[in-house]
């Protein structure tokens, strides 16, 4: 049994499937279903006895603890946060909360549990932090890719709030030799990615015959995974990466905003053609976003060298698997851009809430 925290978010759901297609190991999934988490994102796991899912916040502790205690997994990998960097920007609050204050509370519950656990259960114990490159900050056109090396400098209120869940979770190892690992990804893209990102942002406002916003020049560098991709990563380091070490994890794929955009327009210029024109037509350019960083890229060497970890997908093969899977799912786009799942979800829940009163 591992134990999923954030398992109803775009990668998180992403991260479970994936791990219950390719194992018979049950997963208990801990999730708060803010906007972000979305029980359709499960759906095909509905019947399955091995997906155990649990709404709960990873800020009480004494719920964490509960369920570490009940169901004792093997370990925690860890995908719950805030993720929106414009979000953090108009609420940073929410960002210190969850990923700053709920990190703690899981470090805390996961110390707690892995002190009482003894012989090859405590030995065999592993606290995965999923967190991002974009604590590192910002890079000129020509500075080389992050390494596990480079110092932090995180930006926005996002990136500094996973910076210092980063940090929490490197003090725990130094600290208490709690057996920590932590994954910093590149931008993931891929099946049922929330419609603010860019990429799924894009895809719906072209159909919808929407503009679709760049900000600034569109110059912005960021690297590409796909989201398998990451997911495939993830399991690698649980297997067999070595205890308080950190982990890069990209694509070597660095690409402009614009030209993610450019791509997609192509792509769907041949998939889903409008009665005339190209979607690029549809390209605005909207003020760019405050502190808004201009690149950033990874250097992926490590995680290759000693876990033999590599992407399976290229940018040009994942992008167009992805908008076909949203040209194909336009059921499931409808139903988050309505907030439809949110309503479902207050409905089932304040109705399980009123039975166990
Ligand atoms: P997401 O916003 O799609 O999902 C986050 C999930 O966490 C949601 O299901 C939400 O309901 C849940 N959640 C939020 N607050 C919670 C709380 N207090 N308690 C329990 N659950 C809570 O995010 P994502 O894009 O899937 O990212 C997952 C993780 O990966 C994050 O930690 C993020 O920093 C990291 N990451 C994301 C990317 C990316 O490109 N999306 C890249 C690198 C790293």
């Amino acid at each position: 049994m591992i134990l999923v925290t954030g398992g109803a978010g775009f990668i998180g759901s992403n991260f479970v499937r994936d791990w219950l297609t390719l194992n018979d190991e049950p997963v208990i999934n801990l999730d708060k279903l803010t906007y972000a988490g979305n029980l359709s994102n499960l759906a095909s796991l509905e019947q399955d006895p091995r997906h155990i899912f649990v709404r709960g916040d990873i800020c009480d502790t004494a719920h964490v603890s509960r369920l570490l205690a009940e169901h004792k997994p093997r370990a925690i990998v860890h995908f719950a946060a805030e993720s929106h960097v414009d979000r953090s920007i108009h609420s940073p609050g929410e960002f210190i909360s969850t990923n700053v204050n709920g990190t703690f509370g899981l470090l805390e519950a996961a110390r707690a549990y892995w002190s009482g656990l003894t012989g090859e259960a405590k030995d065999g114990f592993r606290f995965l932090h999923v967190s991002t490159d974009e604590v590192y900050g910002t890079l000129g056109p020509q500075d080389p890719p992050f390494t596990e090396t480079t110092p932090y400098a995180p930006n926005s209120p996002y990136s500094a709030s996973k910076a210092a869940s980063d940090h929490l979770v490197r003090a725990y190892f130094h600290t208490y030799g709690m057996p920590v690992l932590t994954t910093n990804c590149s931008n993931n893209y891929g099946s049922f990615h929330f419609p603010e990102k860019l990429i799924p942002l894009i895809i719906s406002n072209a159909r919808a015959g929407k503009p679709l916003p760049i900000y600034g020049d569109g110059m912005q560098v960021r690297d590409w995974l796909y989201v398998g991709d990451h997911c495939s990563a993830i399991r690698r380091v649980l297997e067999a990466g070595r205890l308080g070490e950190v982990y890069n994890v990209g694509g070597w794929n660095e690409l402009a905003n614009l030209e993610v955009v450019h791509t997609l327009c192509d792509i769907l210029d041949t998939l889903d053609p409008k009665a005339s024109g190209s979607y690029r037509e549809q390209i605005t350019y909207v003020q760019d976003r405050p502190g808004h960083d201009r690149r950033y890229a990874i250097d992926a060497r490590k995680i290759e060298r000693e876990l033999g970890w590599k992407p399976a997908e290229t940018f040009a093969t994942g992008i167009r698997k992805t908008v076909q899977w949203y040209l194909d799912n336009q059921a499931w786009v409808r139903d988050v851009q309505s907030g439809d799942y949110l309503k479902w979800v207050e409905q089932n829940y304040a109705a399980r809430d009123t039975a166990k009163e």
